[in-house]
């Protein structure tokens, strides 16, 4: 067995940022992580880091902003430590050596963004994760931070108690990909997960193959609720054929959007009066799929992004890496032909509920980035807010699981607060419709977790604490599933079922949503829940056997399409990314409230949570939002 004092699950910007926390508050920490660290999806970030930087920005604005672009759905105090932190967080990277893009006289760049009042977004070229990446990484290396890498976390190592938030987490085990390996990994402190997003939900995304929400799916099923799963970020400028990104820095720097009338229809049919292509990303991409749906399209599917106009020393100057794209995904020479773009899966602005030391209701456990929600994005992230919550609520989380008293967080986790029971709710979901597992689901395929565990329940429900005890059970556990997995030779394989799944979801759960669709969907994933009990693995080798974490990376992503859709279901109303067709109204009556789904052994249960909307010195009265 490993042990250290922290372990960071996840070796992108956040569990980067937060490694780099815990070392200097003395911990001895290591990085476990399926990719290597420069692989992680962080590396693909394009346009910027939102920081106010400049006279006559201020941290205010930054937080109004956020506020706003989240249809105030995010929590002032978070917001506002985001907008805080932030400056200083960039700084740190600037220190640590970040090629950030520089003006004439040497000052850091700063480019405007969607639903922003200030240029604030800071980037290095269009390649700013890339960057961010590459610096930190440096800092974990000089430092001398260990890191597994490839190594694929696929549990939890959590104790038995029946309440939730009485459980501890006391480590994770982990396979090594390159040997088979089964291990189990303790953490004297804290686990902090930084898994990523969850895009691999959609076949039509811009993330990555490796982007299968592992950690949100296994501290859902280990007792941690999800929070706000619905609100789904669809970008609005992805290359059709393959959902690569063109980043919202070319819409920054002056990029326009024409439909196949060469029309500019931001501005001529009255999407976005005053911000035009800059409006915010759920408001653009809104307006995209109106105009095709309309007939205004190109072939029926996709609309123009024009950058000719900004000139070629401009465009290779500050985003020579988008005319790669272009040209290397779609065959398109940007400096001559305008762009084919549109919307695409992005980003999961919910995730596991943390308060802003990054901590669960499960002691021991944080998470971090964007498998997290702690939340700053509420309903609509702003494009260039994702990557300061990264090294923002990294380092926090890093530096509590180090032990470091940073306060009290001012936002509870679990069900303490004021919270008000699905029951309570005019509910479409249907009871044992959706019923998200059967009792066999527990048995081999699924494997179960802490939460669910045989022995605990044959006990009465005894629970185990002793953390050696509790990380040795859980090996067992996951050996016996994985073994499980290798050994049967027939059955269904995890393609068809994850390509099945991401049909439905694209088809039902996108921009536009309506309630047969959403059932349908929910009917859908039943469906491949239901096979998913007969998957077997082709490949019996020990050795990167790809199909093997595909497939156990395919239960995942079958919880987290789940949560996404009864989410969506349940909230009849149009907030943000969120738009019901029979619903086109933002309830503020009803549902000023955060979406909680707790895993309840298989049985997912809806509760709500307040928004908070009082800031330090402020309160943030909702109003109609406008762009
Ligand atoms: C194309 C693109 C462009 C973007 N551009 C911007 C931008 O300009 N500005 C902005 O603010 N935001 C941007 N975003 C959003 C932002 O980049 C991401 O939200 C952010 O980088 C996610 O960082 P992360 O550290 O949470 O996850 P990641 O960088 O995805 O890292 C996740 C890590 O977790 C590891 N991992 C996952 N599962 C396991 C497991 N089971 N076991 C072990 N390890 C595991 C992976 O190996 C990886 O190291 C963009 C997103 C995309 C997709």
């Amino acid at each position: 067995m490993h042990e250290h004092d922290v372990l960071v699950i996840g070796g992108g910007g956040a569990g980067l940022r937060a490694a780099i926390a815990a070392h200097e508050e003395g911990a001895d920490v290591a990085i476990v992580t399926k990719l290597h660290p420069v692989r992680s999806h962080t590396g693909a970030a394009e346009g910027g880091i939102n920081a106010a930087l400049r006279e006559g920005d201020d941290w205010e604005l930054h937080a109004y902003d956020t506020m706003k672009g989240s249809d105030y759905l995010g929590d002032a105090p978070a917001i506002e430590t985001l907008a805080q932190d932030s400056p200083e967080e960039t700084v740190q990277l600037e220190n640590w050596g970040m090629p950030f893009s520089r003006e004439d006289d040497g000052t850091v760049s700063q480019r405007p963004f969607g639903g922003l009042s200030f240029a604030r977004t800071t980037y290095a070229g269009a390649e700013t994760g890339h960057h961010m990446l590459h610096t930190m990484y440096e800092q974990v290396v000089k430092r001398g931070i260990q890191v597994y890498d490839e190594w694929y976390v696929s549990d939890l190592a959590v104790t038995d108690h029946d309440d939730p938030s009485d459980r501890e987490c006391h480590g994770v085990i982990a396979y090594d990909i390159k040997t088979g390996q089964i291990e189990g990994f303790k953490a004297r402190n804290g686990v902090i997960l930084a898994t990523g997003g969850l895009g691999q939900v959609y076949d039509h995304t811009t993330n990555a193959v490796a982007n299968t929400g592992d950690g949100p799916a296994m501290a859902y099923r280990a007792g941690v609720p999800l929070e706000d799963m619905e609100f789904v970020q669809f970008h609005p400028t992805t290359l059709p054929s393959t959902g690569v990104l063109i980043s919202e820095g070319v819409r920054g720097e002056g990029g326009i959007l024409y439909n196949s009338e060469g029309e500019r229809f931001m501005f001529e049919y009255g999407y976005a009066n005053n911000d035009g292509e800059l409006a915010s990303r759920d408001v653009v991409s809104r307006a995209e799929l109106t105009e095709v749906n309309n007939g205004r399209g190109v072939e029926d599917e996709y609309v123009y992004l024009d950058m000719r106009h900004l000139g070629e020393e401009r465009i290779t100057d500050r985003l020579e890496n988008i005319l790669h794209l272009a040209r290397d995904f779609e065959g398109v020479d940007g400096l001559e032909e305008p762009m084919p773009v549109k919307p695409g899966q992005h980003y999961e602005m919910g995730g596991i509920e943390t308060d802003e030391n990054g901590l669960t209701c499960i002691d021991g456990l944080y998470a971090a980035g964007e498998c997290a929600c702690v939340s700053v994005h509420g309903s609509n992230r702003l494009g260039g807010n994702a990557l300061p919550e990264l090294i923002v609520f990294g380092a926090r989380a890093g530096r509590h699981a180090a032990g470091s008293d940073l306060g009290e967080a001012e936002i509870t986790t679990g069900r303490t607060g004021e919270i008000e029971e699905e029951d309570g709710l005019d509910t479409p979901v249907e009871p044992g419709a959706v019923s998200a597992s059967t009792e066999e689901d527990d048995a081999v395929a699924d494997g179960g977790n802490a939460g669910g565990d045989d022995d605990a329940v044959a006990d009465g429900g005894a629970a185990v604490v002793e953390p050696d005890e509790t990380v040795r059970r859980a090996v067992e556990r996951e050996r016996t599933r994985i073994e499980h997995l290798l050994e049967k030779d027939t059955g269904v394989q995890h393609a068809s079922l994850r390509a099945d799944l991401q049909e439905s979801m694209t088809e039902n759960v996108n921009v536009f949503r309506n309630e047969e669709g959403l059932k349908q969907a929910l009917e859908d994933i039943q469906e491949v829940r239901e096979a998913y009990q007969d998957v077997y693995v082709s490949d019996p080798s020990r050795t990167f056997n790809t199909d093997l974490i595909h497939t156990i990376e395919t239960r995942n992503l079958i919880d987290l399409a789940e949560a996404i859709t009864l989410g969506a279901l349940a909230r009849d109303e149009f907030r943000g990314a969120h738009w019901r067709q029979e619903h086109q109204e933002r309830k503020d009556d009803e549902w000023l409230k955060h979406t909680m789904l707790s895993w309840n052994e298989g049985t997912p249960e809806l509760w709500y949570k307040p928004t908070i909307l009082e800031g330090e010195d402020k309160t943030y009265e909702p109003k109609e939002r406008s762009y």
